[in-house]
């Protein structure tokens, strides 16, 4: 959703609270998309502090669904976001973009609210979700997922740490003899 800031110019000090609805559902990180399984209303807080320039606070919660770095298992990731932004409305797009200015959600004197939220999200997804910390991962012989199934394979030549270990092993007792 967009809002014309230009509602609050008029006085300065002119403080407007909003709750508006976030539009997106998904998210695209570093080129995979992440649904977003469920979402509350942004609440905004922009303050004229004069001068066309906006202090914005805005909160939103939210939860992300992204796999398991392990076993590929859906994880519901909750984000809790609270953060700070000031905007300067005079800037023009020619400005911004001069000053390397990545404020993309601000149009003139208009704010994209899920731009804005979107951007912060950027900073806050972690790298790495796992459905459990001591995830089991998956069978790299038959592709089972070890958290739920048990499967016969024999694992212990595949580990690859196991083997840089015997290998150090190996040049140690080379070098020593
Ligand atoms: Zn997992
Ligand atoms: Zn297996």
């Amino acid at each position: 959703m967009v809002i014309n800031m230009s509602e609050l110019f008029t006085v300065d000090g002119t403080v407007k609270t909003y709750e508006v609805p976030l539009e997106m559902s998904e998210v695209i990180w570093k080129r995979k998309k992440y649904p977003i399984v469920s979402k509350q209303p942004v609440e905004l807080r922009l303050t004229h502090e004069g001068d066309r320039k906006i202090a914005i606070t805005a909160k939103v919660s939210l939860v992300l669904e992204m796999p398991c770095d392990r076993c590929l298992d859906s994880v519901k990731v909750p984000m809790d976001l609270d953060f700070e932004r000031n905007v300067d409305a005079n800037a023009s797009a020619e400005e911004r973009i001069a000053q390397l200015d990545e404020q993309s959600y601000i149009d003139g004197y208009h704010l994209d609210v899920d731009g804005m939220v979107l951007d912060e999200m950027m900073t806050d997804i972690p790298d790495k979700v796992l459905c459990r910390e001591d995830c089991k991962g998956v069978c790299p012989k038959c592709g089972v997922n070890l958290n739920h199934q048990t499967c016969n394979c024999d694992r212990t030549e595949l580990d690859p740490r196991m083997s840089i270990i015997r290998e150090i092993f190996a040049k140690n007792n080379r070098t020593d003899s």
